[in-house]
């Protein structure tokens, strides 16, 4: 894709660049690439709140087993794009509604996060006259390997803990409308070690055999959620997906044969790097020692970096035009802070990053924004315009890159 080339297009424009730029054809290859290195008995399912615009999910679609889904929205939007795409259900606090709009919509599984919630969907599979799957998502005791972001194996509000499994797995395997088909252990967010997601594996198998016999249940599906991790500090460093799946191959041959599907839902692995988050420095100025870049847009359009508490990468794309009268701001080999136009210090992008040349109207590329970018921002805090979404490569009318 293109980048450069999409940035001096825009330059000439009535409004300063800002937008977020797709490169589907990169996306397509990285995920076609993922998937066809997986073993045997592993699927891949997209787990879609990484990034769930249009576009992504329909050249996604082809590729991947199926799509992961957390509310009645997501479902909407996979229905959208195709009729009949395999969804997994999951999400911690799912309405009554949704889990009847989940069995209209012919969903495949219910990623089941309580007791209650057996009942619940139990109760939506009656009134539907319908026999639904259930994998138990289960916040496993612990320990677990290392990870940035732990969702299990310590306390927090998903899954079930251990102490409840035995009255979970009746609920499952006794209640009407329900076929209990496995676990779903998700238990950790961008994880960067290979070696460490090969260990966690091993402690899942050993747990959910050590299940099957103690509470007599026969697991068909398990699923190891996602957490394959990106580098943002290292863009050209990856994590060792190659690797990662010879282990797996392993591992798979060590599984019971009943077992018959391992799915994994990745996000962020498969989208963050098909996105550039794109803005134009509006002003640069010094205070207190400390060098501001300051562009159109911000968290509110890219929160990824102040969720994460890092500094993003970027690059710039010099801009020789300089149209005003007035003295052009900028910094020579120096390190600058990058910040957006929202009244508040904690709208920072990167900090400290070394420039050799930043200028005002230079225009600044924020790489692996595919993941968790434009998705979990708040867009609409004080009221600045919306970035542009451009897809390239794809099927629709904004693709300059197709
Ligand atoms: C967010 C989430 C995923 C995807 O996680 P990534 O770290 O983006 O791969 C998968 N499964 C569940 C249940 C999730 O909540």
């Amino acid at each position: 894709m293109d980048v450069r080339a999409l940035v001096y297009e825009r330059i000439s424009g009535p409004e300063p660049v800002c937008l977020f730029a797709y490169d589907l054809v990169g996306l397509r290859r990285h995920v076609e690439r993922t998937v066809a290195a997986l073993p045997a008995r592993c699927s891949m399912y997209y787990a879609m709140k990484a990034n769930s615009a249009g576009p992504v999910l329909e050249c996604l679609a082809p590729l991947v087993a199926g799509f992961e889904v957390a509310s009645g929205g997501e479902i909407e939007k996979v229905r959208a794009v195709s009729a009949d795409a395999p969804i997994l259900f999951g999400g911690p606090a799912k309405t009554p509604s949704e889990l009847a709009l989940a069995l209209k919509s012919g969903v495949t599984r219910i990623h089941a996060e309580s007791v209650l919630e057996l009942y619940r969907i139990s109760a939506a599979a009656v009134d539907g006259g319908v026999v639904v799957e259930v994998a138990l998502r289960v916040n496993l005791a612990g320990p677990l390997p290392e990870a940035t972001l732990a969702m299990a194996g310590r306390p927090t509000q998903f899954g079930i803990s251990e102490d409840d499994l035995p009255t979970a797995i009746e609920a499952a395997t006794t209640l009407p409308g329900l076929r209990f088909a496995g676990f779903h252990l998700h238990s950790l967010s961008n994880n960067l070690s290979a070696t460490t997601h090969l260990a966690m594996l091993e402690v899942y198998r050993d747990t959910v055999l050590a299940w099957e016999r103690r509470f007599g249940v026969r697991v068909e599906v398990l699923d190891v959620g996602g957490g394959i991790g990106v580098d943002y500090g290292r863009p050209e460093s990856r994590f060792d997906w190659e690797g990662f799946c010879a282990g797996l191959a392993r591992w798979v041959a060590t599984l019971p044969s009943h077992w018959r599907e391992i799915q994994f839902e990745c996000g962020r692995y498969l989208t963050a790097w098909c996105g550039r988050y794109v803005a134009e420095v509006l002003d640069v100025k010094t205070n207190h020692g400390v060098s501001y870049a300051l562009v159109r847009g911000g968290t509110h359009h890219f929160r990824l970096p102040s969720s994460w508490a890092h500094s993003h990468p970027f690059t710039v794309v010099p801009v020789e035009r300089w149209e005003s009268a007035a003295p052009r701001p900028g910094i020579r080999d120096g390190v600058v802070t990058v910040t957006g136009e929202l009244c508040t210090p904690k709208d920072v992008l990167a900090r400290d990053a070394p420039v050799p040349l930043l200028r005002a109207g230079d225009v600044l590329v924020f790489e692996q924004a595919g993941a968790y970018g434009w998705d979990i921002s708040h867009h609409d805090f004080l009221s600045h315009p919306h970035p542009e979404q451009v897809f390239m490569g794809g099927r629709g009318p904004d693709s300059p890159g197709s």
